[in-house]
């Protein structure tokens, strides 16, 4: 048997985590459902759950919200009422609701156990040393602005907010780009390369003006010269959920459903991108599919719950398919299952909160800067 390797996040949060109480294991799925439906008219409007489109279905179908990682984020202030927002998604999802939310909310992942690989390979000190690097390298860095992903660590957004950066997702990578190049001539765009060179390239910036930052590597393997070209800096990072979709999976899928018509997340590398018909965040590829005319096909590039539960539901008037034949799964949503969300509903009841998440104070103040510039960028 496979041991899968512990990423970073797992290896400083495994230690952290309450292990879920045995009993609340093999109950059936009638048990649990039942259980959590009360449990969660007991807590009324003291609980918000909200539910990242990559969730199972298990899970999600007890979400008062469903959506992105922006969509999302925008739901926790509009619940100045809830005390306590559970948060079925990943670890960097849950630590901006806390940033985001009130002294008196208190966020829950259900699992903390769900980081996410992509956010990982963004290390706070990784990015000291490259923003030191550039400074050498430029002379400095007053002209670049730092953008990240949503789908990093707080520390990481807390950095990009203290130096005039923002964070951004994939629903506003495209007018975050632009917002950042009006305020400096360069941007270093972390953690998700492919996110960055999509959106960029989309926006009428050559491959040529885009370098490759290696945080492994001695100054990013980068000479001076290119750095001083590029108009985009993009971390060596990616999903690796979406860099399994490939252009030969188009070619197949075109040859054997002629008129198929193929659409992809902005994480998936740019020659899949170019090789689609259309590329978009989560939300636009709902909207996309869900507006199309009756009877169209459509391969579906993202994580394979999204894609299945939207299959079901155009069915039998659209065809949906994973561009993916194995179908695409991100493990570490996978984590949060419907026995922890059952064992923190009921932990509320009783006045136990497990799983909390606390971004330090010293994090908060530049997070939420970052946030909130992303918040007002659509
Ligand atoms: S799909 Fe990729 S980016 Fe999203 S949580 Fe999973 S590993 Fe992270």
């Amino acid at each position: 048997m496979l041991i899968p390797l512990l990423t970073e996040y797992e290896k400083e949060h495994i230690s952290a985590r309450q292990a879920i109480p045995e009993r609340y294991l093999g109950l059936s799925d009638d048990e649990m459902d039942g259980r959590i439906a009360a449990a969660r008219a007991a807590l009324g409007r003291r609980l918000v759950i909200l539910g990242h489109h990559y969730q199972r279905d298990e899970v999600i179908k007890f979400a008062d919200y469903t959506g992105d990682s922006f969509k999302l984020a925008r739901q926790v202030s509009r619940h100045p009422d809830a005390e306590f927002i559970v948060f079925c998604g990943v670890h960097f999802m849950a630590e901006s609701a806390d940033v985001l939310s009130a002294d008196h909310q208190q966020v829950i992942l259900p699992d903390l156990a769900a980081g996410c690989s992509m956010a990982d390979m963004a290390d706070p000190d990784q990015l000291e040393q490259c923003w030191g690097d550039l400074e050498q390298m430029l002379g400095s860095t007053s002209a670049i602005v730092p953008v990240t992903y949503i789908n990093s660590a707080a520390s990481i957004k807390a950095f990009c907010g203290e130096r005039g950066g923002v964070v951004c997702t994939s629903s506003n990578a495209a007018a975050t780009l632009k917002w950042a190049w009006e305020r400096g001539g360069k941007i270093v765009f972390l953690p998700d390369q492919h996110l960055g060179r999509n959106t960029a390239y989309k926006l009428g910036v050559p491959l040529d003006q885009m370098m490759v930052w290696d945080p492994g590597e001695i100054w990013g393997g980068l000479e001076p010269d290119a750095v001083r070209r590029a108009r985009i800096i993009l971390w060596k990072g990616h999903c690796s959920v979406h860099e399994r979709f490939t252009v030969r999976q188009i070619e197949n899928i075109r040859a054997r459903h002629p008129g198929v018509r193929v659409i992809v997340h902005p994480e998936v590398p740019w020659e899949v991108v170019q090789a689609a018909d259309e590329a978009g965040s989560t939300e636009y590829i709902l909207k996309t599919v869900r507006e199309s005319p009756v009877g169209s096909t459509w391969a579906v590039g993202t994580e394979v719950h999204l894609v299945n539960r939207l299959a079901r539901e155009m069915d039998p008037d659209r065809a949906i398919f994973s561009l993916d034949q194995f179908g695409c799964l991100c493990s570490t949503m996978f984590r949060v299952s419907p026995n922890h969300l059952l064992w923190i509903l009921e932990g509320l009841i009783g006045g136990e909160v497990h799983n909390r998440i606390i971004v330090p104070d010293d994090r908060k103040y530049w997070t939420r800067i970052a946030l909130e510039r992303m918040l007002s960028i659509s």
